[in-house]
């Protein structure tokens, strides 16, 4: 019953969300110059290029673009001003006649220029492993800003609390191969939701109540981050 009534809550105040900036963009109501911190929620992957893809058929990229939307809704009605990398199925800054590896270049030099004019940075992604017993998720920050550890942890602290009690998986700092977070000035962290090749973790990972839970822990670490 808790479960139904969440997810009719959510589904409420997203229509509501929606209605509203439908509302404004009709009436073309004046703006004012916004001086509050710019989030910029990044949907993994994206298009061309799928990410990781699990037994059953799963691509990475799809739960990435959930997990955002319903991101993204929360933060706006909390008052944060944030803007996504895609909104649909798409790579950024795509161009179909060069190769998979001019366009996957283009793709992330279209990110990295949204993380450095962003304020602070939450990319969304899933795991993979060999070992289908691995589960859990655990986030990657960015060391060239030390926000980026601080923002990791709360993300972390509140996912356990919230929804993962057993959750032993430590913040890491990012590699050079993670490319964006590497390369970016901004407060910059990478949520792998889960693990794709874990067939339970899987299933709750392509349920929206769970996303929509996972969502709102990620919002609830954020809020605790207190964006500046
Ligand atoms: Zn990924």
């Amino acid at each position: 019953m808790r479960k139904r009534y969440l997810c009719a809550l959510f589904a409420a105040l997203s229509a509501l969300f929606v209605a509203v900036a439908a509302l404004q963009t009709r009436n073309n109501l004046p703006t004012v110059a916004d001086s509050r911190p710019l989030i910029l929620l990044d949907a993994g992957h994206g298009g061309f290029d799928g990410g990781t893809v699990a037994s059953d058929d799963t691509v990475e990229k799809d739960i990435n673009l959930e997990v955002t939307t319903d991101l993204s809704v929360v933060l706006r009605l909390l008052g944060y001003r944030v803007s996504t990398t895609r909104k649909t199925d798409t790579a950024l800054d795509d161009d179909p006649t060069k190769t998979i590896r001019e366009r996957k270049r283009a793709d992330m030099a279209a990110r990295l220029a949204l993380y450095d004019a962003a304020s602070l940075v939450i990319s969304i992604h899933q795991n993979h492993f060999p070992d289908a017993s691995c589960r859990g998720t655990q986030v990657f920050y960015s060391t060239n800003h030390p926000d980026s550890e601080v923002l990791a942890e709360k993300i972390r602290q509140a996912t356990v609390s919230r929804l993962q009690p057993d959750n032993r998986r430590a913040c890491k700092a990012g590699s050079k191969d993670i490319l964006l977070l590497h390369k970016t000035t901004s407060p910059a962290v990478i949520v792998e939701c889960g693990f794709l090749s874990n067939s339970e973790e899987r299933a709750l990972l392509k349920s929206e109540h769970y996303r929509r839970r996972l969502a709102l822990a990620f919002a609830d670490g954020i809020v605790q981050f207190q964006p500046t």
